[in-house]
């Protein structure tokens, strides 16, 4: 068996001509969307993430700033900036670029962000309603790799789901959208960290295999069944001399050795990413028609 691509390229554009529909109504109105990111440090793939974003915001219509922060922001300015654009109604999403230096905590970060403005789900206030099954902004990775499931005609649904990976931007959020009663979750989910004892006994049963750890080549052809499908978040950067950025991002399966045992499987790049910027992009037309009164 030779895996289908699930091409994550084509279906992030077939999302983006929804966007610009959404997008024309806000137009007619006066109202450009608009998303505010917080990068603080000049981490090479941060910026070429956040590059990215800009691309596909400008693709659309939609306004983004990045704000570049020092790296020795003390944490009391950073949730000052936070608290600024939170009160700012040009901009309708604010996001935080990750990793963030050490000496700044994670959760106090991401709990000052307005609930209305989190447009990457990372308030526990959002993270919280989703695990509730209630509406709010879904975390643009997960949300990505549902829509990739769903829409290359692989429901989860009834389906037994394994992730590889607990982080509260991936694995946690993942397991909520999966688990809820909804068209597109319906899933038996399980979850796999470091702890996990005998990891490939369990990623044998998956039948979508969702691996996101960090960890280049983490699943080999040994630990899938035949037939599963699988999805590749890992961004890990190697050095690539030929590249003119010098490095290149590969993801945490053994891709050649997988494909020959997965009905599918996601590239790296060309996967998972295309869906979160896609998704990050939706999510911030949603807070500008919430603003405006239209949701
Ligand atoms: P993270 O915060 O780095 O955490 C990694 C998770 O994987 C942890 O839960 C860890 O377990 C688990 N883990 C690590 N090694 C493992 C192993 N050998 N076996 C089983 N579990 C293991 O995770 P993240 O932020 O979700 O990022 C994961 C990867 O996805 C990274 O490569 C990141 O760059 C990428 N990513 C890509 C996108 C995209 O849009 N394509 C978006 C987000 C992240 P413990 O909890 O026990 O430590």
């Amino acid at each position: 068996m030779v895996a289908k691509i699930i091409d994550g390229k084509s279906l992030a554009a077939e999302i983006r001509r929804e966007l610009r529909a959404e997008m024309a109504k806000l137009e007619k109105r006066g109202i450009i969307p608009a998303l505010a990111a917080l990068l603080v440090g000049e981490d090479s793939a941060s910026l070429a993430y956040l590059r990215g974003i800009g691309r596909g915001c400008g693709e659309v219509g939609i306004y983004m700033e990045t704000i570049k922060l020092p790296r020795e922001i003390k944490e009391a300015e950073l949730l000052l900036e936070i608290e600024k654009l939170n009160s700012n109604s040009s901009f309708h999403g604010i996001m935080i670029q990750f990793p963030l230096p050490q000496h700044l905590n994670v959760d106090k970060v991401v709990s000052a962000i307005s609930p209305q403005k989190d447009v990457d789900g990372a308030n526990p206030i959002s993270l919280g309603r989703l695990l509730m099954g209630e509406e709010t902004f879904i975390p643009s990775t997960p949300a990505g790799i549902q829509q990739l499931l769903v829409r290359s005609g692989y429901e989860p649904s009834g389906k037994h789901v394994v992730i590889c990976g607990r982080s509260n931007i991936v694995g946690k959020p993942l397991m909520g959208i999966l688990i809820q009663k909804q068209v597109g979750a319906n899933a038996t989910v399980t979850i796999c960290h470091t702890e996990t004892r005998d990891l490939p006994s369990i990623t044998r049963q998956a039948d979508i295999l969702v691996v996101a750890v960090g960890r280049p080549k983490a699943i080999t052809r040994e630990m899938v069944k035949e037939g599963v499908v699988v999805i590749d978040v890992g961004m890990n950067t190697v050095e690539d001399p030929s590249s003119p950025r010098k490095f290149r991002f590969i993801g945490d399966v053994d891709f050649d050795a997988v494909s020959q045992k997965a009905v599918a499987i996601t590239p790296v790049p060309g996967g998972v990413g295309p869906m979160t910027v896609t998704m990050l992009m939706a999510n911030t037309i949603k807070a500008a028609e919430m603003t405006a009164g239209s949701r």
